[in-house]
């Protein structure tokens, strides 16, 4: 057995004086991902330190409409707010699509933009991956990739799909993250927080090891707006994307005005696809435009052979709830 110190921190300050103790210190919020790779001794942290009594559980709209999201706010309460269901359904119906209600309970918001990959081979703690152990290989590309494994944004050292249905609708809606850490405050674009993997697929956020999440910003919603999240996945409930899409669109007439498209489960990196949405922007809408821009949204997508479906999935998960959210 394994053993670990335990810290708990009863303000943000003091979890970066805790954090600061050891190199290998990782804050426990939500644990419904580290204690998992803490049985599974894919992660051997030597310090916890536990973040729970921290009051970063508030949601606050702003003035200038911008929503102030907590790190510790739970995933069931930031899909249940009444604003974040009014103004923002991407990201309720996202997270209200995620795990079960006992780990949305538990989930926390950081914990949510934190959480690691699915992959069988980074889990099992044996096999080739260059995510656990750099340098060892990756045996995802020549083996089991159909479920949680990405066409777009992989490299040749890791093709794992980012598994958060969350973060795909925040990178739709635009959304900022603030740091603290033992050299002060940062803010960083969501779009700019998670890494592709290229060659070193270890480094998968842009935090320092010594900060931690405070909070999110969402940006305000789009005026006139409507959106939604689609997830395709092998059943109902409790199973990761296959492809994912959040779609944020306002229209004047039959024109799009504006629109945001982002795709889960065929990314290393909750997607924005920004040439398709560049195709949609003041155009009039058309089946043929909407079949155009869903090509586009997954241009460049590779296989790596069973997974080789889910270009055209992933083309599917933005048509159909473009198309729904404009009939
Ligand atoms: Fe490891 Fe990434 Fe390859 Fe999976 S896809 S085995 S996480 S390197």
């Amino acid at each position: 057995m394994r053993t670990f110190e335990f810290s708990r921190a009863a303000d943000v300050g003091q979890a970066i004086a805790l954090h600061a103790r050891s190199p290998d210190t990782v804050f426990l919020a939500g644990g419904t991902t580290l204690l998992d790779l803490m049985k599974l001794d894919v992660m051997q942290p030597a310090h916890l330190v536990d973040i729970h009594k921290l009051k970063l559980d508030q949601i606050d709209v702003q003035s200038d409409g911008r929503v102030r999201i907590g790190a510790m706010v739970s995933n069931t309460d930031l899909a249940r707010h009444a604003h974040i269901q009014q103004h923002y359904p991407a990201l309720s119906q996202a997270l209200l699509s995620g795990a079960s209600t006992q780990l949305r309970n538990k989930a926390t918001t950081a914990g949510n933009v934190m959480q690691r990959v699915r992959c069988g081979y980074f889990r099992d703690g044996i096999s080739p991956c260059n995510k656990r152990v750099p340098g060892s290989g990756c045996a995802a590309i020549d083996g089991l990739n159909r479920n949680v494994h990405a066409v777009l944004g992989g490299s040749k050292d890791c093709i794992a799909a980012h598994p958060s249905d969350m973060c795909v609708a925040m990178i739709a809606i635009g959304a900022t993250i603030h740091a603290q850490g033992a050299r002060g405050v940062r803010d960083i674009p969501f779009a700019d927080f998670h890494l592709l993997p290229g060659d070193t697929p270890w480094k998968e956020h842009a935090l320092a090891t010594d900060e931690m999440i405070t909070h999110i910003t969402l940006d305000a919603p789009m005026p006139g707006s409507r959106s939604a999240y689609l997830k395709l996945r092998d059943r109902g409930s409790y199973q990761f994307a296959l492809a994912s899409s959040a779609v944020i669109v306002a229209r004047d007439g039959n024109d799009i005005r504006d629109i945001r498209i982002a795709l889960g489960g065929v990314s290393t990196k909750p997607w924005r696809a920004r040439d398709a949405e560049a195709m949609l922007r003041g155009k009039p809408l058309s089946a043929a435009l909407i079949r155009d821009a869903a090509a586009a949204s997954m241009a460049g997508a590779q296989s790596y052979g069973q997974n080789g479906f889910k270009i055209l999935l992933g083309q599917q998960a933005v048509a159909r709830n473009l198309s729904r959210l404009v009939a």
